[in-house]
């Protein structure tokens, strides 16, 4: 039994039910995906995402492409990438911008003065590929499996964005770039291992890209759940599990729930020591959402922008920083850092003919309740001058909007706990099996496990291994 079908749990659903067990996914809300649901949210037709929206992490990860090979793959249960040409665009004052593309020489040339120190960051991450991403992703493993290219990452992943952004680059374009990268840490980028976030999805630009689900990130919910039923499975929607108690005798229990809902969940159930490491858990900053219907591209003052489906908005690498920094005092910045993705430009099918969706959010601090639009707009503005007059509808969400969208996102917390140093080895407890529990049976495959947030599917991999490694 899993308990809530975000990619995390379906992916522990599939895994377990491909293995010949027989698997039900209870879900709260009425439809399943957690972050990965998409909806009307401004006008009839115009399918916006409401969490997740981006996917190199899906392609990337190991669970996925394991779930896209074989002879019945993803992909036959309707899951399809739209490629932007750009994957990740970045605007800056008077009509500058820099673009990573697939490309890593075209992304290097385009960076001027900057192209061999980009080349020298990215170039050896790049080649190593698969080897070192899936080491990423991976369970703690002594010794790790290509320990010279970890070893290698985690020299320059270690340090903050800031430090590795000034210190390998001298433009502002590459140091904003970086930035930018780095920014979806939801970390102050003075922070340690913010720089390795910029560098992982910053090699998985040029390895797998960054693509939109065609149709909307629903359709990555829809095919698991798809394949689960093919296997037996079958998810319960509208059935929100307060107890474990509740639920009926069977072999595991697989919560895709972050560890202050474990700690309802399991009640008097729960070891002292154990309830208390998951009572010290740290969430992080929250986040303030818009998506728009529009009636036309946005008009971006550099027009290489509208070739990119991702565009961190927030200016020089100075700029990100004091945003980012704001947000951990508790402060909503007046120039936040904003990640705005345009998915109706690589997949028409997202709006009505001649019309245009578009998505963004900055960071906040954990629990706001302040409507960002004014912010948020007026740095698309910035780089788009008469972006207001393309708005022919607006949603807005604040954190506690996002939480009742999905109860895994405490606080507006979207990435399940603070993924900094100290939680990335203690997530959310320390140890070897972070995805068992002391509670025999119980398992967590939620994002609060390794690797942490994002739509990857290998916290819910991990736990179903877990899972079956007890039971073989
Ligand atoms: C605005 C936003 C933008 C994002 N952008 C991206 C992006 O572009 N790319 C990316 O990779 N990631 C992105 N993410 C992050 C991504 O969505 C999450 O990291 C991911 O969905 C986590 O998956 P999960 O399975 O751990 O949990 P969730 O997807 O949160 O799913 C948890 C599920 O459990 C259910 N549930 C909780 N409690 C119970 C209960 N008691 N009983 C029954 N069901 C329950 C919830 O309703 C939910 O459906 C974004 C998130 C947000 C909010």
């Amino acid at each position: 039994m899993v308990v809530g079908s975000g990619p995390n749990g379906l992916v522990a659903a599939v895994t377990l039910a491909r293995a010949g067990w027989d698997v039900t996914v209870l879900e709260a809300a009425s439809t399943p995906g957690g972050g990965t649901r998409s909806e009307e949210l401004t006008l009839p037709g115009f399918v916006h995402d409401v969490c997740s929206a981006i996917h190199p992490l899906a392609l990337g990860s190991p669970a996925f492409r394991d779930l896209n090979a074989g002879e019945s793959p993803l992909s036959g249960y309707g899951l399809e990438g739209a490629h932007p040409d750009g994957q990740v665009a970045h605007p800056l004052d008077g009509g500058r911008a820099a673009l990573v593309y697939r490309s890593l020489d075209a992304t290097a040339s385009a960076l001027g003065a900057d192209a061999d120190a980009y080349r020298r960051l990215f170039g050896p991450f790049v080649d190593a590929g698969f080897d070192l991403t899936d080491g990423l992703l991976a369970p703690l493993r002594i010794p790790p499996k290509h320990p010279f290219d970890l070893a290698r990452y985690g020299a320059v992943g270690i340090r903050s964005a800031r430090g590795v952004a000034r210190r390998r680059f001298d433009t502002d374009e590459a140091q904003a770039l970086f930035a930018g990268l780095a920014g979806h840490s939801i970390m102050s980028l003075r922070s340690p291992v913010t720089a390795g976030y910029g560098v992982m999805l910053g090699v998985l630009a040029h390895v797998v890209g960054w693509p939109v689900a065609r149709g909307g990130s629903q359709r990555i919910a829809d095919a698991l759940v798809a394949m689960l039923e093919d296997l037996g499975g079958r998810v319960e929607c509208d059935h929100r599990v307060q107890s474990l108690r509740e639920l009926p005798d069977v072999d595991a229990v697989l919560l895709d729930v972050t560890p202050r809902q474990v700690i309802a969940l399991a009640g008097d159930a729960l070891p002292a020591r154990y309830r208390r490491s998951l009572e010290r858990f740290r969430y992080g900053p929250g986040v303030c959402k818009l998506d728009w219907a529009l009636d036309g591209p946005i008009p971006w003052t550099n027009t290489a922008i509208t070739g990119a489906a991702t565009v961190h908005l927030g200016g020089t690498l100075d700029e990100i920083v004091a945003a980012e920094d704001d947000v951990q005092h508790g402060r909503h910045p007046d120039r936040p850092y904003v990640l705005l993705a345009q998915q109706s430009l690589v997949d028409p099918s997202r709006a009505p003919e001649g019309g245009h969706t578009a998505w963004a959010y900055c960071h906040v601090p954990n629990g706001s309740t302040i409507d960002m639009t004014r912010q948020i707009e007026s740095q698309v503005e910035r780089f788009a001058p008469g972006f207001g007059d393309r708005i022919i509808g607006r949603h807005a969400m604040n954190t506690s909007a996002m939480e009742r969208h999905d109860e895994n996102y405490v606080g507006g917390d979207i990435t399940g706990g603070v993924a900094d140093l100290r939680q990335f080895v203690m997530r959310p407890t320390l140890g070897l099996h972070p995805w068992t529990t002391p509670l025999d049976g119980v398992y967590l495959c939620s994002s609060s496990t390794p690797p942490g947030g994002g739509v990857h599917g290998m916290c819910g991999l991990h736990a179903a291994r877990e899972v079956l490694r007890r039971h073989p």
